[in-house]
């Protein structure tokens, strides 16, 4: 039986996983921020002129929500400052220069006993820094934490549905044992007795070659799911897999699901059996400016130039550099900027794919509606956020949209649904905060009197 969700798109996928995997030489310096996750940024353990182990730990947070990060080279620290971050900004940096020794310091694997042990589990996935390397960057061991005792369902998403993305195929192909030893300490460290692989069949080989590793074995069904996006999108997979429905604004914890990337699952096999921290993975790097795509294993502060250069350089003049797949990607605004954990995909386009019209018109048509997975209608929610409209914006639960970008797939008169809901969530969100303050305000007025 083939498992999806109501509504999605199908774009053109453009994926490559024939290409295999080549190993990106690591630059001359490379540049890791004290932010790659969501939660409180690390602080920087190490000053100039430092020497440095890759896989060395350069910084930390104590604060529940944080993942610390390490060195992905050997060499000596350049600076510690703010640099270019992928995700905008200047964010504090530690840049190291390359002694291309690759002189190691990695964690002791765990032995059996621990290797049973979920708390054991837990600290070593913390220690290694594992974060949602789907793209979310939410620190695992905390997200996993949070649903001992309420997750019954947990979910290994591999979808991978975004066009252009390999990474999480090749891994499934190419470390298909390590993979569902990933997964199945996921499981324990989770306390649940089963785990569903939901993998879009696309990825056929890949379901075939996991199937013949006997997955019951680590207490893994494998789930083979409709080729649609964003099936990738954790409320549609855990709908998918489950048949339960996250409630508008919900999470899949209240549901009693917990969704784990490929990727990180991979990670946490690697952390715990080899003591590896993150300091690489896959990445798809492709687009029409781009010679020739290249799925590249690449070291965690690799700067987008340097990686073009890498895989052939430029055959026409770069307009944007994607980060992530071009369905949800996030816009990059330097090549100066270092890939990060959650680095699945770096695309560098040319205004060939550029889907912008000067003054789009509507035509009501309705074909933004027919394919939102969550059962909006971005043509209402459009209209009044080009009104300013707080009140029918909310009546039309525009901040319920994830941007997964159906709507705008999906429009033929090329409206910038999707950028206008991210805005209007913004505008809600600066609305509430203006309105906490005045509260405040007005309450501290109160007590003074
Ligand atoms: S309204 Fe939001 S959730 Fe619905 S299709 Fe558009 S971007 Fe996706
Ligand atoms: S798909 Fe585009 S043109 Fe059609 S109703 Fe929606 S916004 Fe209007």
């Amino acid at each position: 039986m083939i498992h999806t969700f109501k509504g999605g798109v199908h774009p053109n996928y453009m994926k490559a996983p024939e290409i295999p995997v080549s190993v990106i030489t690591p630059p001359q310096q490379v540049v890791i921020p004290m932010a790659q996750h969501i939660g409180a940024p690390n602080k920087p353990l190490v000053a100039k002129g430092d020497y440095v182990k890759m896989g060395q730990k350069i910084g930390e947070n104590p604060a529940p929500v944080s993942a610390p990060v390490h060195a992905s080279v050997s060499g000596k620290v350049l600076a510690v400052e703010p640099r270019p971050h992928p995700l905008g900004d200047m964010i504090m940096s530690v840049v190291i220069e390359n002694d291309f020794q690759d002189t190691p310091d990695f964690m002791e694997p765990l032995n059996a006993e621990q290797l049973k042990d979920p708390d054991a589990i837990l600290a070593r996935i913390r220690a290694a820094g594992v974060v949602g390397m789907g793209g979310a960057m939410f620190p695992t061991a905390f997200k996993i934490r949070g649903g001992i005792g309420k997750v019954d369902k947990l979910v290994i998403n591999g979808a991978e549905c975004e066009p252009y993305l390999n990474g999480d195929h090749l891994t499934m192909l190419n470390y298909p044992e390590q993979l569902l030893k990933g997964i199945e300490l996921v499981r324990i460290a989770s306390g649940v007795d089963k785990a569903y692989y939901g993998i879009e069949v696309n990825k056929k080989d890949a379901i075939d070659l996991l199937n013949s590793l006997h997955p019951e074995k680590y207490g893994i069904e494998i789930v083979p799911e409709a080729v649609k996006y964003p099936q990738g999108a954790e409320k549609m997979q855990v709908y998918a897999v489950t048949g339960r429905q996250v409630k508008p604004g919900g999470l899949p914890s209240g549901v009693g699901a917990n969704v784990v990337s490929t990727r990180t699952c991979y990670a946490v096999y690697q952390a715990c059996y080899e003591g590896r921290p993150v300091i690489e993975r896959i990445v798809t790097v492709a687009g029409s400016a781009l010679a020739k795509p290249v799925n590249g294993l690449t070291r965690v502060g690799t700067p987008f130039g340097y990686l073009a250069e890498q895989c052939g350089g430029f055959v026409k003049d770069p307009r944007k550099i994607v980060l992530g797949g071009p369905m949800m990607g996030i816009c990059a605004t330097s090549f100066d900027a270092p890939t990060i954990k959650g680095t699945a995909g770096v695309l560098f386009f040319t205004e060939e794919e550029d889907r912008h019209v000067d003054e789009p018109q509507c035509i009501r048509c309705g074909k933004c509606i027919t394919v939102c997975p969550m059962k909006l209608e971005p043509v209402f929610m459009y209209m009044y956020y080009s009104k300013g409209d707080f009140e029918n914006m909310e009546k039309y639960h525009i901040t319920d949209c994830f941007e997964c970008g159906s709507c705008s797939f999906n429009c033929p008169a090329r409206m910038p649904l999707t950028h206008a809901f991210k805005t209007a969530k913004l505008m809600f969100q600066a609305k509430a905060a203006k309105e906490k303050a005045a509260a405040e305000a007005a309450a501290a007025k109160e007590a003074s009197k």
